[in-house]
């Protein structure tokens, strides 16, 4: 047990052993932060503190589970289950579930994900009969959670003159007549979404000073990781929990905080002396994750935000490689060199697995054009973030169900399966039934009981219909009184007809949703068993469901452990580390984004983000940017990002080849904007797409006279750009002549020869 102190260097343990108030460790990437706390709470626990009085937040269930095996390992299972460690809204929602009757919702309430609560606004717009181009549900949506965040009720939101004048400058008045019917259709529905589970917090604990109190003795010990994203909701939380016993502490990193968007404040972080009088700091400057060249590399890009806690972070290990950039003509190509350096990192040199290397972007949509090239190499890859399997509509469907039996008042589920399968109740009989439902003040499923008194107008045959529906609901949640998850979630699919309606559709798509639909029925077996193995004797659906609703596509623990190349944002690898990393498509307008271009502090947390990329590497770190980039339907020529030049040149390894070409192809401009492989490459087959970018670049300099006689099918060569390959295939004569080559790291190419550089070998 002593053992695992000496895993700390002297300012880490000091960190971990200090008990005797709150205390802040601020200190940069790969620092220990995560370490200290982790250990630290393995500390708190040998001081005789009891695992379920400690709270330990985390940014993601992910980070969870890592710290939670960590703890297993040196206090043993038993102890590390019982502490209560999680993200904010899962263990938030556990105690709202504990306490719901305070707050005038049932104990069950379903959590609506971003897509139900988006479904639910699109139809209170149409509703109001509002034009959604102006009240733009993603707007709508993103406007609600920021006041949401901000703990602005919609009552307050209603008496804030400020927002009501914003909103009518902004020329959307009705946003607050939205926000109120959007809650009390939650609220009726039994539903909270995701920013409810922290504003409800707040509210239960500002309403009910007794509870607060029970959760204030409870909690012995508080602490947070990535403190510098927590938003004011999740910061008043922690701050009403603690700010009177004071035994808290929180690790953050100033350099590192990227969801602005979302409310995060790093003020959070720089206020936190204030609030706890006495509260030590603690700062950490070793790195012990990366090689010396990309501690520096990331040093001297952050040192060009203004903003910020000036920190010293240096590294021990051995000075690595620089800083590999690599400049690629197109996005495909930049894909394409990605997927070759992977290859050839993992034949030469130290022996790499797939899962050392992770790929980084900063929007979901590089990823297409990436796995692609990954395939063509046959690299295995998983993608964290594109849709997780919770939210694919089969088993969104499935989870309806589920949904429904444990709290029918769900209206967006019951909208999703009340005619799936068809069972012949139309879009008119449901929106009849919705009306009726916010004109008397009650959800859908009250309505369903009798839908005469609630004035709906239907004819026998649709209320029979209607009847069979609601009885085949009832029927389930009878039944889920005395089965087990996994036996109901077995009888929900057969018995709604949805494993027969999928097994009629053969095609492709057809058969994997119904393996889709197995492995969630798998999921919830297993689900099962480990909940049985930790002692629990019933494991109801309900349970399931409270896990499932706050999993996010971050969470897939299969694939983790699987052998694959990682691909994710920038922002999902927040506190990861690989030994390899990409960090693609480094161009302006993109990393930066455009959004932020014009606005300094964003151009700012864009570079936080940056730097958050560079230090998720251990060992090598390669940053790729592409000369043009199909985006938005077309294609269009892009600059190097200005994050490139911010870092000093001493730590970077720039091929002066790719520099000069540059060169070239910015003289080109207007002349590739012209060119048909510009204005729509996509229509035409990849390989040819590059060869005509390919002559169209050469052209310009000297055209090069080849061997000829030495070009013969088979014959090995050598490209100035594309490197060694084998010649495929040689057609047409004179001008016209070409040459198909299979390039080693690019793969095969058309060439036509009066243009291509090549070199017999
Ligand atoms: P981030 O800011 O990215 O979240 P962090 O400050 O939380 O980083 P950790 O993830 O805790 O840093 O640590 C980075 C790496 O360094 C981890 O692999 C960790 O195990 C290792 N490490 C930390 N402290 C030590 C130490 N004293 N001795 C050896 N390895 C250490
Ligand atoms: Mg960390």
């Amino acid at each position: 047990m002593e053992e695992y102190l000496n895993q700390l260097n002297e300012n880490q343990r000091e960190a971990v052993m200090f008990c005797e108030g709150a205390s802040l460790v601020v200190a940069g990437a790969g620092s220990g932060k995560t370490r200290v706390l982790t250990y630290k709470i393995a500390w708190l626990l040998q001081q005789g503190l009891p695992p379920q009085s400690i709270l330990a937040l985390t940014f993601t269930n992910k980070a969870a589970r890592e710290m939670k095996e960590r703890i297993a390992a040196i206090t043993g299972e038993q102890v590390a289950r019982r502490l209560w460690m999680g993200t904010f809204h899962s263990i938030f929602s556990r105690i709202l579930r504990y306490e719901a009757e305070y707050i005038g919702y049932p104990s069950n309430f379903t959590i609506y994900d971003a897509s139900d609560s988006k479904s639910l606004l699109k139809a209170i717009i149409k509703e109001m009969q509002l034009d959604d181009k102006v009240y733009r549900p993603g707007m709508v949506q993103s406007r609600i959670s920021n006041a949401k965040n901000a703990l602005i009720t919609w009552k307050a939101y209603e008496q804030n003159k400020e927002l009501v004048e914003s909103d009518i400058n902004a020329k959307i008045p009705l946003l607050r007549e939205i926000y109120k019917r959007y809650q009390s259709r939650c609220q009726q529905s039994g539903a909270m979404d995701f920013d409810d589970l922290l504003l409800q917090t707040n509210i239960l604990f500002r309403d009910h000073p007794a509870i607060l109190e029970k959760y204030r003795r409870h909690f012995q010990y508080v602490l947070v990781d990535e403190y510098q994203d927590t938003n004011f909701a999740q910061h008043l939380i922690v701050q009403r929990l603690c700010e009177e016993h004071g035994r808290i502490c929180v690790v953050g990193d100033d350099a590192q905080s990227i969801y602005s968007f979302r409310g995060a404040n790093i003020d959070n972080i720089l206020q936190f002396k204030n609030i706890y009088q006495g509260c030590r700091i603690f700062k950490l400057e070793r790195n012990y994750r990366s090689t010396q060249n990309i501690v520096n590399a990331a040093n001297s890009l952050i040192d060009k935000n203004k903003e910020q806690i000036r920190k010293t972070v240096y590294s021990e290990n051995e000075e690595g490689n620089k800083v590999a950039v690599i400049a690629s003509y197109s996005d495909y190509e930049e894909a394409y060199a990605v997927a070759a350096r992977i290859s050839e990192m993992r034949m030469n040199g130290p022996k790499y697995d797939y899962a050392d290397f992770a790929i980084l972007y900063r929007t979901n949509a590089q990823s297409r054009i990436l796995e692609e090239a990954l395939r063509k190499r046959n690299i295995p890859y998983k993608i964290y973030g594109g849709l997780s399997f919770y939210q694919r509509k089969e088993i969104k469907d499935v989870i309806s169900y589920f949904r429904l039996i444990i709290n029918p008042h769900d209206e967006e589920a019951l909208k999703r399966v009340i005619n799936y399968p068809t069972r012949g109740i139309g879009d008119t009989t449901v929106n009849k039934l919705v009306a009726a439902a916010s004109q008397h003040n009650v959800s859908m499923w009250t309505v369903l009981q009798a839908p005469l008194e609630y004035t709906v107008s239907i004819n026998s045959g649709t209320s029979n219909k209607l009847t069979a529906f609601r009885e085949l609901i009832e029927g389930f949640i009878e039944q889920d009184k005395t089965l087990s998850a996994e036996d109901m979630a077995a009888l929900v699919v057969k018995q709604s007809g949805i494993i027969n309606n999928l097994l009629q559709d053969r095609s492709v798509e057809g058969v994997s949703k119904t393996e889709n639909v197995q492995e969630l029925l798998k999921g919830v077996a297993e689900y099962c068993e480990i909940r049985k193995e930790e002692g629990a004797e019933q494991v109801t659906l309900a349970g399931f469901l409270a896990e499932v609703a706050l999993l996010t596509d971050q969470d897939n623990d299969k694939e983790e452990q699987a052998n694959k190349v990682t691909m994710m944002t920038v922002h999902a690898a927040k506190g990861l580390e690989f030994r390899n990393v990409f960090v693609v498509g480094l161009e302006e307008d993109l990393f930066p984004s455009q959004l932020s271009k014009d606005n300094p502090r964003a151009v700012e947390e864009e570079r936080r983000l940056f730097y958050v990329a560079i230090t998720r590497a251990e060992q090598n770190c390669i940053l790729t940017y592409a000369k043009s980039r199909y985006r938005n339907g077309q294609s269009s020529i892009c600059s190097p990002s200005r994050f490139l030049k911010d870092i000093d040149g001493r730590y970077l390894d720039i091929p002066s080849s790719s520099v000069n070409s540059f060169d070239i192809f910015a003289s080109m401009r207007d002349k590739y904007q012209q060119h048909p492989a510009f204005t729509s490459p996509f229509q035409q087959p990849q390989p040819s797409h590059l060869t005509k970018i390919e002559s169209a670049t050469i052209s310009t300099s000297s055209v090069a006279n080849i061997d000829l006689p030495g070009l013969v099918v088979g014959a090995k060569v050598r490209h100035d750009r594309f490197g060694e390959g084998e010649v495929m295939a040689i057609e047409g004569t004179g001008g016209n002549a070409k040459a198909s080559v299979d390039f080693v790291h690019f793969g095969q190419k058309q060439l036509l020869l009066k243009f291509a550089k090549l070199t017999v070998l």
